[in-house]
């Protein structure tokens, strides 16, 4: 094979290698910020129950010394009560210690109901918070693990683009030029083997005068159709 030919065909090996590499590079920024992303959600509805646990909290102690004062009240109201000779002030006190009274039972149910819904969460961040702490320590592992894998990436494209450089400063440069625009122009493969009469890159025929120069491997010869370079690779 024509020593410019067989360099555009290492060429292009070292190419499509690069292409692979670039392409897992950038996949590991998407990948941990998908991590981050799931994991940043986790977080935050764990934060969130915390924090509705912490107003309950608060709540209720208000809601506690708030009762203590109108159970105090009412002590008093009752000593009162004992001392009141007039009838009409006697029944009116007697009727205010009453609705005194429901307020307070009122009050109690609100605290019991408040001190189960405390209890539902503390039991649900229980279970929450130790599972969110499982995924930060695997997301803290595999995270480690994925920037391992891309600094190994990064090196080996470095090998590989120097590799590169050394196989293209021996090929000459208007046809490294043209090779580069067909490699850009189609995905990668800008040299492709011709088989059966045909162009492997569109499948087109070959009129026989191309094939049969292809089949020399002398000559950088272009499909007409889709301006790949073709060589032979049969016997
Ligand atoms: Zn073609």
């Amino acid at each position: 094979m024509q020593e410019q030919l067989e360099l555009l065909k290492k060429l292009q090996e070292v190419d499509l290698g690069i292409k692979e590499i670039n392409q897992k590079i950038e996949e590991y920024p998407r990948r941990i910020a998908e991590l981050e992303e799931n994991l940043s959600q986790k977080k935050a509805a764990c934060e969130q129950r915390r924090k509705t646990l912490v107003e309950l909290e608060m709540d209720r102690r208000k809601k506690e010394s708030n009762l203590r004062l109108e159970e105090e009240r009412l002590k008093q109201w009752e000593a009162r009560l004992k001392e009141i000779k007039n009838n009409r002030d006697y029944q009116a006190l007697l009727r205010e210690i009453a609705a005194a009274k429901r307020d307070n039972s009122l009050m109690e149910e609100e605290i019991l109901k408040e001190l189960e819904e405390i209890d539902a969460i503390e039991k649900e961040l229980e279970q929450r918070e130790p599972e969110y702490r499982n995924l930060e320590e695997e997301f803290n592992i595999t995270n480690s693990k994925l920037k391992d894998r891309f600094a190994q990436e990064e090196k080996e494209l470095g090998e590989r683009t120097q590799i590169r450089g050394k196989l293209a400063r021996d090929i000459d440069t208007d046809l490294l030029k043209r090779y580069d625009l067909i490699r850009r122009q189609r995905a990668g493969f800008a040299l492709v083997p011709a088989r059966d009469s045909a162009c492997q890159g569109c499948h087109m025929d070959l009129p026989p005068q191309v094939f049969n120069e292809v089949r020399k491997n002398k000559e950088i010869i272009h499909c007409p159709n889709c301006q790949r370079i073709m060589y032979w690779e049969g016997s």
